[in-house]
Parts: C-alpha cells; structure tokens; sequence
C-alpha cells in the first residue's frame, strides 16, 4: 500500500497525514499543568471533524467472501478519538456474524467485521482527556452503551440493560447507522470505550486481548479462580489458548480438553499440566468430579453433560464460547446432587478489560498470533473453521504506515 492511498482515504475534510503527526509533536511539547494545558492546546488544534471515508474489508450476504469496501466513519465528536487501525485480530465470532449464522443477531449487510482493534489515536474530540494524537488505543467488543442503567453504572457495559453497542452490527448511538468493526482502516469511537495499551506493549500479539482475553479473564475474576484450583478449558482455540495462558498466570492447575491430537503438546507448552481428547473416555472418567472450574471455549454447541460429570461439588461450568440454542441432555440429578452451575458470561466491561490488558503487559502475557494480509481474510476464516490456526489470526493493516 502506498502512502498516496493513504491520503485519498483521508476525505475531504481531513488534513493531511503529516499535519496531524504534527500536531502531536506540537501536543506532546506543551507543557502539562494537570493535563489541562494539553486539553487546552488539544481544543485549539485543527482537529479532523469528518465524517470520513475509509477503506475496510467486509461482505455484502451472507455466503459473499470479505473483501474491501468504502466505508463511511462519523465525524469526531467532543468525546471522540479518531483511530488509525493498525492491527485487528480475527475472533470466530466474526465469521457468526458475517455469515450470519447467530439467530438471534441477524446480519445487517454491508457487514464489516473486527473487534480486537488496535489503532493510533490520529485526532481527539475537544472534549477527550484520555488520550492525545500519536497514543495507542485498544477497541473490544464495544463501542458504546448506555452509560445510565444499573450495570452501566457498576461497570459492566457489557450488561447493560439497553443493550451494548456492539462494535459491529449494532445500531450506532450517535447516528443510528450500522456499526462497522476494526477490519477497516479508521474508527472513530468514544474515548470512554477506547482502551490504553501500555508502552512497549507487542501491539499485533495484543489485540487479541481485547476480545479472547478479556472473554476469559471475566469468568477467572467473578468465580474467583486461585491458586491450585482445578480448572478445565474445553476447546483450544483462539480463546482457550488464552484461558490457559491466565489460568496458569494465576498458578491454577490447568486441564485441556480438545478435539485435536495435534493441539496436545501445544496445551502443555502454553502452561496446561494435561490435555485430553474428548474421545479419550478413560481420561474423561479418571477426572469426574474434579473440577473447580469449567470454562467452555468451543464456538459451537455440543452435549455438556459429559463435562457436568467432571465438576466438583459446588463447581461451574461456564459456556463463554456458544451464544445459538445451547443442546439439551443435562441431567438433572448429577447437577442437583453435586450442586453444579451452568453459567455464561460475555467479554468483560471497560474497567475489567483495561484491568487485563494491563495485567497481561505487567506479566508479558500476549497471544500467540499468526499475522496476514487483508487480502488473505476469506483463506483465514476457512482454516479457523478447519480448526487450524495457532492461535489467532490478525491482519495486519499497517502497511504504509508508521506502527
Ligand atoms: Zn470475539
Ligand atoms: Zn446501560
């Protein structure tokens, strides 16, 4: 990609690329009298209004590939940041979404997928206290909520009784269009729902974090899991690799359960004390009544019961994987005699996911990422339905940029 591509895309109204570079520099000379003279100069710089054009990578039906698109991005509002996308990872929940296979979340075409986004902040509202030009930036799962009801109020957006802006296919609070994700080359996003991402961070290997990582670090943190408790991850995919990866980090004993002889080895390295194929049904019989904790990664729904035998008494099961009808077959007396929860969980809100990206940077805890082009997206979700990535795709959107 050349620079000139860049500058086209920029639109009409947004000054060129080395202007807003500037303005940084400009920005991060002033000098910083309880951040206020920076808030000052911020609203006194040329900042980009939009709205924007930016070129993303999306489909138009359901059984279209992805491929690049012009999208329109609003303009940048007080409390806005402009972002200039570096990295986006690819979570099997984009693939639900752009083939429409949730139910109960149908698609809105054209679709534009994306939410482990990973951009440099390029302009800011006049309002924003958070970040200024040149800083990094995170965008999850969310991009805005209501910011009023009870679990809003107690941080956690992703819960919020008016339902969550999601950071695609949701309607936008602010102009009611169809909100497009991170497979793009901008987003502009309320700095309440940007995250930081810490100096020094490996920003691609971070991505990741911001959907797979927050996913099953929520459920860790509310069930309370410590040392030496015994928890399961079922399925090693782009989020049981990074259950594993905070299981371990917390010294739990860590269990994997997978469908892939060849993900085995791979269980142990990423700090798993044992993996067992699901097939493997004296393993399955040796670990009953075991667990403290189950949490389930696997995108799709399967018979559970299997696994509810593996629980110790008063443990849970946690699905954060599978969000269609979940399949039938629990048995009510093993659950009701081991007193056993099915519970779910999703993502986590702004607090708790700042809290684990900082967490993982403290630790030097990161994905394990397979970088690509944005034109090899369609082969990508192939191989992540073919169960073949190690662990995450993430495409890379850097190209005539300055990471
Ligand atoms: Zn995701
Ligand atoms: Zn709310």
């Amino acid at each position: 990609m050349s620079d000139s591509r860049n500058d086209h895309d920029h639109g009409p109204t947004m000054p060129g690329r080395r202007s807003v570079l500037k303005a940084g520099v400009v920005l991060a000379a002033a000098p910083l009298v309880g951040g206020v003279a920076s808030r000052v100069e911020a609203a006194t710089k040329p900042v980009a209004n939009g709205p924007f054009t930016a070129r993303a990578y999306g489909n138009t039906s359901a059984t279209g590939p992805l491929g690049p698109l012009q999208t329109k991005r609003r303009a940048v509002g007080p409390n806005d940041v402009l972002l200039d996308v570096l990295y986006c990872g690819i979570c099997h929940s984009d693939i639900h979404q752009a083939r429409n296979e949730w139910s109960s979340l149908p698609t809105v075409y054209p679709c534009v997928p994306g939410h482990e986004i990973i951009g440099r902040v390029q302009a800011v509202g006049s309002a924003v206290t958070k970040f200024k030009v040149g800083d990094v930036g995170g965008v999850g799962c969310m991009v805005d909520s209501c910011g009023t009801c009870e679990n809003c109020l107690a941080d956690r957006e992703q819960n919020c009784l008016k339902g969550a802006t999601f950071t695609y296919n949701s309607p936008d609070r602010a102009t009611g269009e169809n909100t497009l994700g991170g497979y793009s080359e901008k987003m502009v996003v309320s700095e309440r729902f940007v995250i930081r991402i810490p100096p020094g961070a490996d920003l691609a290997a971070t991505a990741p974090l911001l959907c797979a990582g927050i996913t099953t670090f929520s459920p860790m943190q509310h069930w309370k899991l410590s040392s030496r408790q015994r928890v399961g991850v079922i399925g090693l995919g782009g989020l049981g690799h990074m259950a594993v990866k905070l299981a371990a980090a917390r010294k739990a004993e860590v269990t994997v359960f997978t469908t892939s002889p060849g993900k085995i080895a791979d269980a142990r390295r990423l700090g798993a004390q044992e993996a067992v194929l699901w097939t493997d049904t004296a393993g399955m019989k040796r670990l009953a009544n075991h667990f403290d904790l189950l949490i389930s990664t696997v995108p799709e729904s399967y018979p559970m019961q299997p696994f509810m035998d593996l629980l110790a008494l008063d443990g849970t099961f946690v699905n954060v994987g599978a969000l269609n009808q979940l399949e039938g077959g629990l048995i009510g007396m093993s659950m009701a005699f081991g007193r056993k929860s099915l519970a779910g969980s999703v993502i986590g809100g702004i607090a708790e996911t700042q809290e684990v990206i900082d967490y993982c940077a403290a630790r030097g805890i990161k994905a394990d990422v397979e970088l690509i082009r944005p034109e090899q997206i369609n082969q990508a979700y192939d191989r992540v339905v073919g169960k073949d990535v190690r662990y995450r795709f993430v495409i890379d959107l850097t190209t005539g940029k300055k990471a």
